[in-house]
């Protein structure tokens, strides 16, 4: 995989130098836009197209960043295993803290550089959904012999029984003897 990364930038992208706002008076702010078309936020972590803007304003804690990003994973659909792009919103609303606090997720250290990636890391996590599926009606694969169901039938048979169904089916067969 390691070769596919030459494409992607860094998270350098995602380092904000801030330290000029800093500088100002509460209530400042800038905006700064978004649009990489292949970002490695971190070693397993790939993002493509992120886009969007966001709002950097100084209060009286530190910078409030504010927005919403887009962006597209890499995903895996949950029923056939192929590969389905997962589009995701991200909606930021963050304070950094100003000078740095331990109890504080996120602050700026004193170089003034506001890093984007672990926040953007936590948003893109919370913002997956548990199931992927490449399209809606995916069929799946065959659980005996794997084959992809979207590409057509495979040669198993097709009346084995699903083992959950198996108890209904002996207890009908029972209530037909009788
Ligand atoms: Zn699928
Ligand atoms: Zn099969």
């Amino acid at each position: 995989m390691n070769e596919h990364y030459s494409n992607y930038v860094n998270n350098r992208v995602l380092k904000i130098q801030i330290g000029f706002l800093l500088n100002e008076t509460v209530g400042e702010s800038r905006d700064t836009e978004f649009d990489v078309p292949h970002l490695l936020v971190d070693n397993d972590l790939l993002l493509e197209h992120l886009s969007g803007k966001l709002h950097f304003s100084r209060n009286s804690r530190g910078v409030l960043v504010q927005g919403k990003l887009h962006a597209q994973l890499h995903g895996e659909c949950t029923r056939c295993l192929e590969q389905a792009p997962i589009n995701v919103e991200l909606p930021i609303e963050e304070l950094y803290v100003s000078p740095p606090q331990p109890d504080a997720e996120f602050s700026i250290p004193e170089s003034g550089i506001l890093d984007l990636a672990p926040l953007i890391r936590e948003e893109v996590i919370v913002q997956t959904p548990i199931t992927v599926l490449c399209r809606p009606d995916c069929a799946g694969l065959c659980p005996t012999c794997g084959a992809n169901l979207n590409e057509g039938p495979c040669d198993c048979e097709r009346d084995t029984i699903d083992p959950r169904l198996a108890a209904l089916k002996a207890l009908r067969d029972q209530l037909q003897d009788e």
